[in-house]
């Protein structure tokens, strides 16, 4: 028969070692690895038959029927490697859902392979394409044969050029080198009838793919053999320019950082892949298809393309349930305390920067009941859309000047009239309404606006210290709140000093409230500025003592003169050793020198016991809440005059 069988054997070596070397290297675990071993695999049996025909004629076969059948399968498998190309093309693409979008054009795809089956059929019975006699093949029109994988090559190279934003450009040379791999076999094989190199430039094509495109090392986390976070945030920023719709479930390990600090590396590796293969577990049990990506901090996540709601929601479940079980390393029993939450795109999240800032830390924020997150339910809550709106709300306010300051009275007990008052920050913005401080204070000293809104409080406190009202209130200072943030900034001191300076305020009229907290922080950046602060004569109070961690030795080389009782701590009855505290507490910063305000009292009761426990100043709704400056002024000036 002459046919030279070499370049076979040859595209057979290279299928095989592509084939091998792919499982190895686990390279089958997504869509588009798939799709590329079924390639390879057509493209294998395409080979095999084309073998198949060489060795039966050497083997002395002179079957007629059987050649035509191997023939017609080597056609119809070497077309349908075609076909498998443009879907591995589809794939790479992440663009499966346009081929339920768009059904004319898929089954206008179909057409080029259909007729290719309709030829192959009716050459059976009329030998238009090819025929055999006593084993030797006559080749009357393989045209047709070259047309249909040449139509599918072709369309797919368009698709890839049309689509280029969602390939990167290896991926779009490799697939690339398919077109002229194919020109070449046709060319050769016009001059060169007897050379069977069709499928050897086929498998050309695939080793070329196999080493530019599927490698393991731009897919696998090697930590948690999972697909790896570069590889997860292709494929969402994909999924949201192509408007896919997919579902996802966010597992959020809390513990990881005490978990890894215990364990060490080697221990945390070995369990994140438990967990790993756990999930994926799952995802095999309920043929749910998913993409199981391993992002960093013990953060997994679940892609499920459309939303199958009953079926997401028992994935979910069971990986909940699965990961609240104690985990055992080293015989050490293993707390995940992981939140799950489940999530549509683009429905819940609408862009890729909405999705990572919120899987960094919704475990952080969502109420801990052990059941799995709906996020969709999740921003229907007021408070939650607030925090992950509050860098727009923010911006908003800055810009609007929407920051009003309040003022709640403080009451001297001894001079039995209204002395001071503290400067609380107010925020109505104008689509959410009422701001609560600590949701925005929070976010602010997180994305550094707070040093412009601390500005803001004491340039507007300086204003209203300045003006003639103030001074006919007859008030004797004002207390401004300082965030841990703003006390580390190196230029505070002096901001204060220079505003003080421009309003002509005096040091003695403001006095500034650190939280008990901050005396937990490194102290060298912010002991400079209290340093210089106090120096110049203003006065500090600790603000909501009672609710921190204190450090002691820290309390006490804090420059002082004010200690505020926090509103939990003295409203804590129940304990009756709290009460021994709190009585302790006061007769030890009495001993101190320290003077005390109570906050958060609400009813004269309070404003009795306190008083009898020699508390200096009282703070509370039980006098006014923090109201704006108009209705302090009048507040003030009702009720002094009543009091003198
Ligand atoms: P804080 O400094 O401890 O302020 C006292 C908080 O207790 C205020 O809450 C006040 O409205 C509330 N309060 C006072 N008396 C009562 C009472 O009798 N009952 C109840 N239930 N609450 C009472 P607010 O205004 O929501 O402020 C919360 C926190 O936000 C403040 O706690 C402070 O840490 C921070 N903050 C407010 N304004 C500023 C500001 O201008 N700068 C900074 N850095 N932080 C601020
Ligand atoms: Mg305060
Ligand atoms: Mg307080």
């Amino acid at each position: 028969m002459g046919l030279l069988v070499h370049f076979d054997i040859a595209a057979l070596a290279i299928l095989l070692i592509v084939l091998l070397t792919s499982i190895y290297r686990k390279m089958y675990k997504d869509m588009s690895s798939v799709v590329f071993l079924s390639m390879v695999g057509t493209t294998l049996l395409a080979a095999v038959f084309e073998c198949a025909q060489i060795i039966m004629y050497a083997a002395g076969c002179r079957n007629d029927v059987a050649f035509m059948i191997v023939k017609s399968l080597y056609v119809l498998s070497h077309d349908f490697a075609a076909v498998m190309y443009f879907l591995y093309v589809i794939s790479l693409a992440q663009t499966w859902h346009k081929m339920r979008q768009y059904p004319i054009c898929s089954m206008l795809m179909c057409i080029p392979y259909l007729v290719n089956i309709v030829c192959v059929v009716v050459n059976v019975f009329n030998g238009w394409m090819f025929t055999f006699e006593n084993g030797i093949e006559t080749v009357h029109s393989n045209w047709i044969h070259y047309l249909g994988a040449g139509v599918y090559i072709l369309v797919s190279i368009y698709y890839v050029i049309d689509n280029k934003e969602l390939f990167k450009k290896h991926q779009m040379l490799a697939l690339a080198s398919m077109l002229p791999l194919t020109i070449a076999s046709f060319i050769v094989r016009q001059f060169y009838p007897h050379s069977l190199v069709a499928i050897f430039a086929n498998a050309l094509g695939i080793l070329i793919m196999s080493t530019v495109i599927q490698r393991p090392e731009l897919f696998i986390d090697t930590l948690s053999q999972q697909k790896k976070y570069s590889f997860y945030a292709d494929n969402m920023k994909k999924a949201f320019m192509n408007k896919n719709h997919v579902t996802m479930i966010l597992v959020n390990i809390s513990s990881y950082n005490s978990i890894y600090h215990i364990l060490g590396y080697d221990e945390t590796t070995q369990l994140l892949r438990r967990i790993g293969n756990y999930i994926e577990g799952i995802n095999r049990r309920l043929n749910a298809y998913a993409n199981v990506y391993y992002l960093d901090r013990g953060r997994f996540r679940v892609v499920i393309n459309g939303f199958n709601t009953d079926k997401v929601r028992k994935y979910a479940f069971e990986v909940n349930e699965l990961l609240k079980e104690k985990l055992y390393s080293k015989n050490i029993e293993v707390s995940l305390n992981a939140v799950i939450c489940v999530a549509r795109l683009p429905e819940d999240l609408h862009d890729f920067n909405s999705l990572i800032s919120f899987g960094n830390d919704f475990h952080e924020k969502v109420p801990r009941t052990g059941d799995v997150v709906y996020a969709e339910e999740l921003f229907t809550q007021r408070e939650f859309s607030l925090v992950n709106e509050m860098d727009d709300i923010l911006d908003r306010a800055l810009q609007n000047e929407s920051f009003k300051v309040y003022y709640q009275p403080i009451y001297s007990v001894a001079k039995q009239r209204f002395t001071s008052a503290e400067a609380l920050l107010r925020l109505i913005d104008d689509v959410h309404g009422f701001v609560p401080p600590d949701l925005f204070i929070t976010a602010a000293e997180r994305n550094g606006t707070i040093h412009k809104i601390g500005s803001i409080v004491l340039e507007e406190v300086c204003r209203f210290i300045a003006s003639d009202e103030f001074e006919r209130l007859g008030l004797e200072y004002i207390e401004i709140n300082l965030s841990v943030a703003q006390c580390m900034q190196s230029t505070l001191a002096d901001d204060i000093l220079a505003m003080l300076e421009k309003y002509n305020v005096s040091v003695s009229q403001i006095n500034l409230e650190i939280t008990e907290t901050a005396a937990n922080y490194d102290m060298s950046a912010m002991s400079e500025n209290l340093r210089k602060l106090s120096e110049a004569g203003i006065s500090f109070s600790l603000d909501d003592f009672g609710t921190g961690y204190s450090n002691i030795e820290r309390v006490a080389s804090l420059p002082l003169k004010i200690v505020k009782l926090d509103r939990t701590f003295v409203n804590n009855q129940d304990n009756p050793h709290m009460s021994v505290f709190l009585e302790n507490f006061i007769r030890m910063f009495k001993q101190m020198e320290m003077e005390i305000v109570v906050e958060g009292i609400e009813t004269e009761q309070m404003v009795k016991r306190f008083s009898d426990l020699h508390c200096d100043y009282i703070q509370g709704y039980y006098f006014s809440k923090p109201i704006p400056q108009r209705d302090f002024v009048e507040f003030i000036s009702n009720n002094n005059s009543k009091a003198v």
